[in-house]
């Protein structure tokens, strides 16, 4: 029998912890195939790690990751999918902002033929106006610069089949935009539209900073179109000034030179001095990244490892527990090479 595996990537999530496994658990009891589950702790400092370990010595299914440190969810989820052993791995967020019932209607697009079925938002109760609005700009303009398409208002939140998993394995870049990586792999990938409800407890770890740093993280993952803006810029400022200059010298011969233009002078000089600015800023984005990936660090350490023993679903006796046990084990060994 197939088996599925869920990891939940969680931060300071000691609040709903309990309740979000609740509902997992209920899902998971009603599905017609084995699973196991991977809390993956990314340096909690709030108690969510004892939380976790003790959820997964409650029940043997529930398996648990301790990363050494705060890697961000990112390299969370990466670390979740470098251990699990699932025919198909679903991907939750641990605050309840993804039901965890959508997983059912994962499983049957799974079954259909799709390697990546993934959640839509159709709703986004409980975010501001500002937050809604800029997140659509900014799915607009990578939509037009990214060279593979990104879908619009989707999260993490997804099932992926075994070979899709192991065709992410395969991208161990630094900057990782996971919803583009996604994407990038390519195989027939299927939208399931749900509402997404507001946070449960605790609060976001999103604030401004974070998510410009997120947009300039996408944009320059996937397209290398603003390293071009700068040519066009100076092709565009050389002919305005060629066509300048040449009005300058007309009306010098018909008119005489009284030397007027100071301010018109101050313009332009600021105004280059800002483009030039500007592009030296998008070279340094991606001169940075290209040094951060150059030094081909780790994604991330383990502090901790328990995996979770797959158990058979509503109607299914166990019987992969064991196998599953030794894939687990395998997958770690290679997680840090
Ligand atoms: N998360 C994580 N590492 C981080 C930040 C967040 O593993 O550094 C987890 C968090 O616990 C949650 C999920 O990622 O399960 C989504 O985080 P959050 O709710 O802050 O993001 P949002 O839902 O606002 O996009
Ligand atoms: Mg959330």
């Amino acid at each position: 029998m197939s088996c599925l595996s869920v990891i939940v990537p969680v931060h300071n999530e000691a609040a709903g912890i309990a309740r979000f496994h609740e509902r997992l658990q209920q899902v998971l009891r009603s599905l017609d195939m084995d699973s196991d589950v991977l809390y993956v702790d990314d340096g909690s400092d709030d108690g969510t790690a004892e939380q976790v370990a003790a959820l997964s010595a409650d029940d043997a299914q529930v398996g648990y990751l301790r990363l050494s440190r705060n890697f961000g969810k990112e390299a969370a989820m990466s670390a979740g999918l470098d251990h699990v052993a699932g025919d198909a791995v679903v991907i939750i967020d641990g605050d309840l902002q993804d039901p965890p019932e959508l997983i059912v209607e994962f499983v049957a697009q799974w079954r259909a033929g799709y390697d990546v079925v993934y959640g839509r938002r159709s709703s986004r109760d409980g975010e501001s106006w500002l937050k809604r609005q800029s997140a659509s700009w900014f799915y607009r303009v990578l939509d037009r610069l990214s060279d593979v398409p990104i879908p619009r208002d989707v999260g993490d939140y997804r099932l992926l089949s075994r070979r899709a998993v192991e065709a992410l394995r395969r991208l161990r870049e630094q900057h990782r935009y996971m919803k583009g990586l996604f994407a990038w792999i390519g195989y027939p990938q299927k939208a399931v539209p749900y509402a997404r409800a507001p946070r449960a407890d605790g609060r976001s770890k999103w604030n401004y900073g974070r998510l410009w740093n997120f947009a300039l993280e996408g944009i320059t993952s996937f397209s290398a179109a603003p390293l071009k803006l700068a040519t066009w810029l100076g092709l565009i400022t050389s002919v305005g000034a060629f066509a300048y200059g040449l009005y300058f010298l007309l009306r010098t011969l018909l008119l005489g030179n009284p030397v007027p233009g100071y301010p018109s002078l101050v313009v332009i000089i600021l105004f280059l001095g800002g483009v030039q600015l500007v592009c030296l800023g998008i070279i340094g984005e991606y001169l940075a990244r290209t040094y951060n990936e150059s030094k081909g660090r780790a994604l991330y350490f383990v502090q901790d490892y328990q995996p979770g023993r797959t158990r058979g679903g509503s109607d299914s006796p166990t019987g992969a527990a064991d196998k599953q046990e030794a894939n687990q084990q395998g997958a770690a060994d290679e997680s840090l090479a």
